[in-house]
């Protein structure tokens, strides 16, 4: 018997010849999560389900955590191997529902390997028939305490309990890379991982005013690239200086449309970054009509600079929704921490909900924004921010 960690993936949606590519790719990822959690051990593939094995079994549970953040994993469960017969699958059943919570229990069988002598239910039945009569547990088909899964392979069988949801989605590198903005704000960093879990590759990017903000920001923004790296498989993280921009924008525009002055710059900024990061997007942590700057009328003028596809995965969402999956994910905490926020601290009492393209290039008439823009690129910090082994506690 041999303890493991059990991966499926959603096979939804995978053609024949991109499911060996997702497979391969999704091993790799966990790999990475494996040595950056520094848990020695193999990551296999066994007909249609990944197969994490620590070279240490005490390190089983934090494996476990690790693989939990990796996209592309639909669930997780600690499992035994066992030999393909029926006696050692029992075996294993009885272990596992030994140091399963107590009650009633419930055994479920799939096959992919469909020469073993027994039928699904057949062995279903034989299975939960010697763990009743060993363990004096009830058996209930509806609303088990406690799921036994075993799965029959060639040549042997997983027997599990307790199955842990991932985040489902696709292995980052399935898509090309994006550039993050990241405020330090709930939203931001729970959509750059909307997007890490559509497999995108991502570079964060946070617009910086020292003299406002002072460095509790960046802390909080490092912290929160700690946790994204998790998912992303480390984060690269530019830290943009913003106070120039800021001064010269407080300078010439009222303070009404200074917040839309302030988005475009950052677009500005960022098409030259995108370039060096070879990315082909950005991603933002807009909601629709969340705050003045979000309208429809202010995210067209402000998307009108943008060089590439803006991603705005939280564009539909409440903000009910994005406090729930930021502290799923493991953000919140962070994100709440007070810090200055640059914009919004040298933003309007009553700043304008609509706005319009031309009224803008108007506003924006006496800024040099190549002047603004390299003086801006000259001073970034580029730092790649490894995954904090904190958040697998
Ligand atoms: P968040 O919770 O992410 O701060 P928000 O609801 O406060 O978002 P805004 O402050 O209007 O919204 O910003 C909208 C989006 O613009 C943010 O989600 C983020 O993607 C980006 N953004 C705003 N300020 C910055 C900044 N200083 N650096 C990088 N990105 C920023
Ligand atoms: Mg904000």
């Amino acid at each position: 018997m041999r303890r493991v960690v059990l991966v499926h993936y959603a096979e939804i949606g995978l053609k024949r010849r991109n499911r060996t590519r997702f497979t391969r790719r999704l091993a790799d990822r966990l790999r990475l999560a494996l040595s950056s959690a520094g848990v020695a051990g193999q990551v296999g593939v066994d007909s249609s389900r990944l197969v994490v094995a620590p070279d240490d079994v005490a390190d089983a549970e934090r494996a476990m955590r690790a693989v939990l953040r990796v996209p592309g994993v639909a669930d997780a469960a600690h499992a035994l191997c066992v030999a393909d017969n029926v006696e050692a699958i029992e075996a294993g059943a009885l272990e596992q529902l030994t140091a399963s919570p107590p009650g009633s229990f419930k055994v479920q069988v799939r096959r992919a390997d469909k020469r073993f002598p027994l039928t699904s239910i057949d062995l279903a039945r034989a299975v939960g028939g010697r763990c009743a009569d060993v363990s004096g547990r009830p058996v209930d088909v509806h609303e088990p305490d406690v799921r036994l899964r075993v799965e029959v392979v060639t040549g042997s069988a997983y027997v599990s309990a307790g199955t842990r949801r991932g985040p489902g989605g696709l292995p980052v590198g399935s898509t090309a890379r994006l550039l993050a903005f990241l405020s330090g704000g709930l939203d931001s960093p729970v959509a750059a991982w909307q997007m890490i879990r559509r497999g995108a590759r991502m570079t964060g990017v946070h617009f910086h005013n020292r003299s406002f903000q002072g460095n509790a920001v960046l802390e909080k923004i490092e912290d929160l690239a700690g946790v994204l790296a998790w998912s992303a498989g480390g984060f690269p993280l530019i830290v943009v200086p913003f106070e120039a921009c800021q001064r010269a924008i407080v300078g010439t525009v009222p303070a009404s449309h200074r917040m839309i002055v302030y988005r475009r710059a950052m677009f500005r900024i960022a098409a030259r970054l995108a370039y060096t990061e070879r990315a082909l997007g950005y991603v933002t942590g807009d909601s629709l009509g969340q705050v003045a700057s979000q309208t429809a009328e202010n995210l067209r003028t402000i998307h009108a600079v943008a060089d590439l596809p803006v991603y705005m995965p939280l564009v539909g969402s409440d903000k009910v929704d994005i406090t729930d999956l930021a502290r799923r994910i493991g953000t919140y905490d962070i994100s709440i921490r007070p810090h200055e926020d640059c914009c919004a601290y040298l933003a309007a009492p009553r700043p304008a909900v609509k706005s319009n393209v031309k009224e803008l290039e108007e506003l924006e008439a006496g800024l040099d924004w190549d002047a603004l823009v390299d003086e801006a690129l000259d001073k970034i910090k580029r730092r790649v921010i490894a995954p904090d082994p904190d958040v697998l506690r």
